[in-house]
């Protein structure tokens, strides 16, 4: 199947390493320009240079915190206007730190922080970018998220209430800008490997006084598929839903999780 991605400009949001990175290859791979962003200009010219010696596309580099809004209109803004159009946005930032209500009881600066780089990055970006996308009457917004987002959890507080409002938002979004071309998703990945992976199993392990492999083995216990993803499983889902061949599936929030979701939807 030809996704169709051939000389689309898409911007690739904290896409230096995991599953951001991941992404940003598999849309050069299909043929598309690319802006990747991520705080450090080092690991993003690595990553670049990586994916053009990989695939021949032309890959820029913008650094951009994510949580500050100016730099994120500015990153979007010189991506338009570099390669004259922005047809693609997929939405990233990092993760929050883990825990639940017996981390976080006291105080609400860490709610604000993972609020800020989970959710309202989210909206920044997509302020930014859905201008461009207007112009031309055609764009993808695919939104990262987590399988927090469907399924609240213990060890995820901070993640679950900030990527719950993010499908919120892809939902309202996706309603208002149907009709214009432009479509709007989420992802929900499940445990994929990253170093926000080994990080959240770290912490786990640290918490349950156990040794990291032992939280590697419950994990895939738990998982129906038996087996932690790969981040290329994960973007080639949203390859396709940035793709000319998803232009009719608007407001979905897609699990990429091996089953482990028990919801419905
Ligand atoms: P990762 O930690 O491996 O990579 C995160 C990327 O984000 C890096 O490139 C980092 O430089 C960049 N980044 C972090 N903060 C940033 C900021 N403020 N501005 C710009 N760039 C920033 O994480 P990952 O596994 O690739 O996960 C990506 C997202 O998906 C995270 O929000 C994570 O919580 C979520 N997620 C991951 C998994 C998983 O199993 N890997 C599962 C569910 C959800």
């Amino acid at each position: 199947m030809d996704l169709g991605l051939k000389n689309r400009v898409a911007f690739v949001a904290a896409a230096s390493t995991g599953l951001g990175r991941a992404v940003a290859g598999r849309l050069a791979a299909e043929g598309a320009t690319l802006a990747i962003c991520a705080r450090s200009r080092q690991t993003l010219e690595a990553a670049a240079e990586e994916i053009r010696a990989s695939t021949g596309a032309t890959v820029s580099v913008v650094t951009c915190d994510v949580t500050h809004e100016a730099d994120v209109r500015r990153a979007i803004d010189e991506t338009a206007e570099r390669f004259g159009r922005l047809d693609i946005l997929i939405t990233n930032a990092g993760g929050p730190p883990s825990g639940g209500f017996a981390q976080f009881a006291d105080g609400l600066e860490p709610y604000r922080k993972a609020l800020e780089l989970n959710l309202l990055s989210t909206v920044s970006l997509t302020q930014a970018a859905v201008p461009h996308m207007r112009r031309n009457g055609w764009g993808r917004v695919v939104a990262v998220t987590s399988l927090s987002a469907k399924q609240p959890s213990t060890s995820l507080l901070l993640s679950s209430i900030a990527r719950a409002g993010v499908l919120a938002f892809t939902k309202v979004l996706a309603t208002e800008l149907a009709r214009e071309g432009i479509t709007v998703n989420s992802v929900c990945p499940g445990f994929t490997l990253t170093e926000r992976l080994s990080e959240l199993a770290e912490a786990e392990a640290g918490r349950n006084g156990i040794e990291m492999e032992a939280v590697y083995e419950q994990w895939r216990r738990d998982i129906p598929a038996k087996r932690i993803a790969d981040p290329a499983e994960f973007a080639d889902v949203v390859a396709f839903l940035a793709s000319e061949r998803a232009s009719y599936v608007t407001g979905v929030a897609l699990a990429i999780d091996g089953g482990i979701i028990k919801s419905l939807y």
